[in-house]
């Protein structure tokens, strides 16, 4: 079956990058992110709920251009009606789409569930493989779900996971260049530790949904905008914060 998330999956947005790369650019300045970051956001994990290591592959798949809130709003019922994975497999394809319509891109969506837990059932006897050349085979899983499932549900680290999100804020704080998502995982690879390459997707993801927002980043709160080379960052003094501390 032909792999027909992938446009959409890409999820990319425009990228503004650093203009030259920051002198102290590299594994240092990465650490040095990752902890202010760790600090601001303890709680950083996947925020799809699941239960099991299938569960979240299937949340995964829905979650393209699509919110966790709303995946997760559906995925409580869905779970419920189709069970396992054989149940996914015989599941009437024009049902399917109507259970996942509200994550959008619910006919490639369904198309591509149904295909994934055939394979599944068949090949793989109802189980999720736990390696990344098994899981890209299965139809709608690109390495952004097999990172997912692998680092979060069975702890193996593989790779980093990259959304919309960790696209972004990665670019503007100059850890990549670049706007496809192999590429970036390969420079984030490059200058985080093996033992974070889970965490830094959540880490991330929640400054980019706080803080590093795609409109309208709130630079001068932010908390490590004194690491940050992005070039259409507002001076520091624009805080209303930093103002009112400053008694402006
Ligand atoms: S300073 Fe601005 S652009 Fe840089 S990480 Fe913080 S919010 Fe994002």
């Amino acid at each position: 079956m032909a792999k027909d998330l992938s446009a959409m999956r890409q999820g990319r947005d425009k990228i503004s990058r650093p203009t030259t790369k920051s002198p102290t650019a590299g594994p240092v300045r990465a650490r040095k992110i990752l902890a202010i970051l760790e600090e601001s956001y303890p709680d950083a994990r996947v925020t799809l709920d699941y239960k099991n290591p299938f569960q979240l592959l299937i949340a995964t798949i829905l979650a393209a251009q699509c919110t966790d809130e709303r995946v997760n709003r559906v995925t409580k019922g869905l779970f419920r009606r189709y069970p396992t994975p054989k149940a996914f497999a015989a599941a009437d394809p024009t049902e399917m789409e109507e259970a996942i319509r509200p994550t959008g891109f619910y006919r490639n969506k369904a198309k591509s569930i149904i295909g994934c837990c055939k394979m599944l059932v068949e090949e793989y006897g109802g189980k999720v493989p736990r390696t990344m050349e098994e899981l890209i085979r299965l139809p709608g899983v690109w390495r952004k779900t097999a990172n997912v499932v692998l680092g979060n549900a069975f702890g193996v680290t593989e790779g980093i996971a990259v959304d919309t999100h960790v696209t972004r804020v990665a670019n503007r704080l100059g850890l990549a260049q670049s706007d496809k998502q192999d590429e970036i995982e390969q420079q984030l690879c490059g200058v985080v530790p093996k033992e974070k390459w889970t965490l830094v997707t959540h880490l991330l993801i929640f400054h980019g949904r706080t803080i590093c927002k795609a409109q309208r980043p709130d630079c001068p709160c932010c908390q490590i905008r004194h690491l940050c080379p992005w070039p259409l960052r507002p001076p520091d003094h624009g805080s209303p914060l930093l103002q009112s501390l400053s008694g402006e």
